[in-house]
């Protein structure tokens, strides 16, 4: 879980830091609706102002992550453990040379041209909320107020990009 802005992209490890570079998904709720915290990190967590999903049993951090713009990580040099050894199967694949960097930067790049394409139909909500989260609320209240023959094709077009983008993660990344 981690996109490092260009000039700090760490060398040891060019393709996977060329692949989370040009992606940073994971941070976006796309993936996961939180992410957890070691019990030290809750006061950078805490100034960071993230919001916290505490429980007794585990820390974590809701996504999407508010330290992550313009799909970079602005927080780089102290981002979480959670950030620094996630990998999604893709990446794993592509560090172990399994699939050609430039296949995996293809995938990425589906996977956030359907994002951007949903984004253009979903209103965002403040605070932002992962997509999957923001497109049923946004299904529920069309439903509520709109029974038009416009909107019911509307809403099947929708559902059926909804599914193509989750078909697309499961199989391109590989959470
Ligand atoms: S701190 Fe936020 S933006 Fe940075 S890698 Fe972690 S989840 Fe992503
Ligand atoms: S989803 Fe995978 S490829 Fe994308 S930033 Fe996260 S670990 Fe890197």
């Amino acid at each position: 879980m981690s996109s490092p802005p260009a000039s700090d992209a760490p060398e040891a490890r060019p393709s996977g830091s060329d692949l989370c570079t040009a992606c940073g998904l994971c941070c976006t709720g796309l993936l996961f609706d939180v992410a957890p915290l070691e019990e030290q990190e809750l006061p950078l967590a805490d100034k960071l102002r993230l919001p916290l999903a505490c429980n007794q049993y585990h820390d974590a951090f809701r996504l999407p992550c508010p330290c992550h713009r313009d799909r970079k990580c602005t927080v780089y040099e102290t981002r979480f453990a959670v950030c620094s050894s996630y990998e999604c199967g893709l990446l794993r694949r592509c560090k172990a040379g399994e699939v050609p960097l430039g296949e995996a930067l293809t995938r990425v790049e589906r996977v956030l041209r359907l994002v951007d394409a949903l984004r253009q139909r979903v209103p965002a909500e403040e605070p932002p909320r992962p997509l999957w989260d923001e497109a049923r609320e946004h299904l529920r209240r069309r439903d509520a107020e709109d029974d038009s023959p416009a909107w019911r094709s509307e809403r099947e077009s929708l559902v059926a990009a909804l599914a193509e983008l989750r078909v697309a993660c499961r199989e391109g990344l590989d959470p």
